[in-house]
């Protein structure tokens, strides 16, 4: 089945959906995005998705560029054309076409763009054993809650962590660490309290870790959410991660440093059952 793009309000195969090159989003990063999972044609946590969507928006002072229900509407036909009840969905929205000049220009209508992708799951393999990751210096800038598509000092730690063969890299600002360069990050301390940076600026507050933290203090874990630095966690009793295309990725090694006695841990597991069943609650999928 040909693949088909959504591209300012028409459906185009895949390798002719394109932008105009004065796109502002193409000059200046000037745009944001999300990226949602869909099982059996059901996308997870839209509510969620689309308030962030929104609220990234309006950080930007970039208009809807229709509603959200009637994206919805050309969400369902896009899915439908591509033939896939699985995959993810990228919704990318810019300022729009002007000529190049860095303030707002008057009257430019937003992009908008979508496209859909297989789905994008963890191997069996990184869920049973964990994964490894390295730290980096967290060089991004000071609105990490807006989901920009200025991902560049993401793209090159993430490169890093790949040329270490490591599956995410940890972004260290001072010392303490942030998130992951495309996902949340946790630690278990070995008092069992599960601990992750705050929801402020300094981080993207993922759809992912919401419901995680929901779920994780429904079911009795002590949630705190806190700055930890760089050595708590290489002495902590478990570590993960979390994002719409990792679930909840379980860590067991930070530098080439054993976290815990270096398996997957039991919170963790716990966490990741729990979202899975989750998953499964909404999408009648079973991951
Ligand atoms: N932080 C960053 C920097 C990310 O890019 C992502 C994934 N886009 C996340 C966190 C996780 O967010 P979510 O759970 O909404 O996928």
């Amino acid at each position: 089945m040909t693949r088909i793009s959504y591209v300012n309000g028409a459906y185009e195969p895949h390798p002719y959906a394109v932008v105009h090159i004065e796109d502002r989003g193409y000059q200046f990063s000037d745009g944001i995005y999300e990226y949602i999972a869909f099982y059996n044609h059901t996308l997870v946590d839209a509510d969620l998705h689309f308030k962030r969507l929104e609220r990234s928006l309006r950080e930007l002072q970039i208009a809807l560029p229709m509603s959200i229900r009637s994206m919805g509407i050309v969400i369902r036909e896009l899915i439908e054309r591509n033939g896939r009840a699985d995959g993810g969905l990228y919704i990318q929205i810019t300022r729009g076409v002007a000529k190049r000049d860095h303030a707002f220009p008057k009257h430019t209508t937003p992009s908008l763009v979508m496209t859909v992708c297989q789905a994008k799951l963890p191997k069996e393999k990184e869920v049973r054993e964990g994964v490894k990751v390295i730290t980096q210096p967290d060089i991004r800038w000071g609105r990490r809650d807006i989901k920009s598509v200025s991902l560049l000092a993401n793209i090159l730690a993430k490169q890093k962590a790949s040329e270490k063969h490591a599956r995410e890299a940890w972004l260290v600002d001072g010392d303490i660490i942030s998130e992951g360069s495309a996902s949340n990050s946790y630690i278990v301390t070995k008092a069992g309290e599960l601990v992750t940076h705050p929801a402020n600026e300094f981080i993207l507050g993922g759809i992912t870790r919401d419901v995680v933290l929901r779920l994780a203090r429904k079911n009795g874990i002590k949630v705190s959410e806190r700055a930890f630095s760089v050595a708590e966690a290489k002495k902590a009793a478990e570590a993960f991660l979390t994002s719409t295309s990792a679930n909840v990725l379980p860590v067991v090694e930070i530098d080439g440093i054993k976290v815990g006695d270096g398996k997957v841990g039991v919170i963790t597991r716990q966490l990741n059952t729990l979202y899975t069943a989750h998953i499964f609650k909404q999408t009648g999928k079973q991951l």
